[in-house]
């Protein structure tokens, strides 16, 4: 089967002037980081089709944007992600290697309830050493940032334990609150970017994620996902921005926007919205960068 990825990539050329933008965001401050998970390595081609419009529409909008991978997906779309490694625009980060759990969700939706056990310590540092010796022998260098599967309130805040281990394999930036007091959504804007240094890891700072996810919300009210949605997630970040800080994370799935946004413009239009009212956009790794910049001296 040929990969329309493939073939598209090859013919983008990309000029200096085009990749300028690259990194320009690293000494501003972000007001919107955008990441895609990219986990659906069951269907390699699905990857593959979503790897080739997020690299055109990013490179049309010149903005950054972070991708939190399995290493399944990684090991699936290996070819992919080489071609991926020759453009700065993207931060390639964890979602683990197999899509874990790293701690519980009890999810209570209405009067509904939904429970997610974790896997054990010993499972996620093996995941974790799994994922990074792929990583490093793909893209010969260190992974910084770890997006943690469906995430969780109040982030790893009660869990230093996992901080701990995180820290063992060197990540910076974790992405891990991402969910409301009830597991579910939608996360607060008011949850700002903290470092964990209450629990003895202040090199760790957590960068949430906010408003609704499109996974959860298309398993849950799917006729609306085209509409509604997405003036949720704008009434969202506006109000985000009446705060101090500023900030709001996006996440989509690839799943998602190969079911949903693939053929129309909506992803397009949340972000022309964003730039027309003069905000920051980029990678999650460019808030990281920011996040140390603004608070040095
Ligand atoms: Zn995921």
């Amino acid at each position: 089967m040929m990969f329309g990825w493939i073939s598209n990539v090859q013919s983008i050329t990309i000029t200096l002037d085009e990749l300028s933008f690259c990194g320009k965001f690293s000494i501003m401050n972000i007001n919107l980081a955008i990441a895609y998970c990219i986990e659906k390595s069951y269907e390699p081609y699905v990857i593959s089709k979503v790897l080739d419009y997020i690299v055109e529409l990013h490179l049309e909008l010149k903005i950054n944007c972070s991708l939190f991978v399995t290493g399944r997906a990684l090991t699936t779309n290996r070819n992919d992600f080489l071609r991926l490694n020759k453009m700065p625009f993207l931060d390639i980060a964890s979602h683990t290697f197999d899509h874990i759990g790293i701690k519980a969700n009890l999810e209570q939706r209405k009067n509904e309830f939904n429970y997610i056990a974790p896997v054990s310590i010993k499972e996620i540092a093996d995941d974790c050493r799994r994922f990074n010796s792929l990583y490093q022998e793909i893209f010969e260098c260190q992974c910084l940032g770890f997006c943690a599967p469906r995430g969780f309130y109040r982030g790893l805040a009660d869990r230093p334990d996992l901080l701990e281990l995180l820290s063992s394999f060197y990540y910076k930036y974790i992405v891990s609150w991402t969910r409301n007091n009830l597991d579910w959504f939608p996360c607060d804007q008011s949850v700002a970017p903290f470092s964990y240094h209450y629990q003895g890891f202040s090199h760790l700072l957590e960068i949430p994620t906010h408003g609704w996810q499109d996974a959860a919300w298309i398993k849950t009210r799917p006729q609306t996902i085209t509409t509604e949605y997405w003036s949720s997630q704008k009434n969202e970040l506006l109000n985000s921005l009446k705060l101090p800080r500023k900030f709001f994370g996006l996440v989509l799935h690839d799943w998602v926007i190969f079911e949903e946004f693939i053929d129309n413009n909506l992803i397009k239009d949340f972000y022309l919205f964003c730039l027309e009212n003069e905000l920051s956009v980029g990678s999650f790794k460019d808030y990281y960068d920011s996040f140390y910049l603004n608070n040095q001296g």
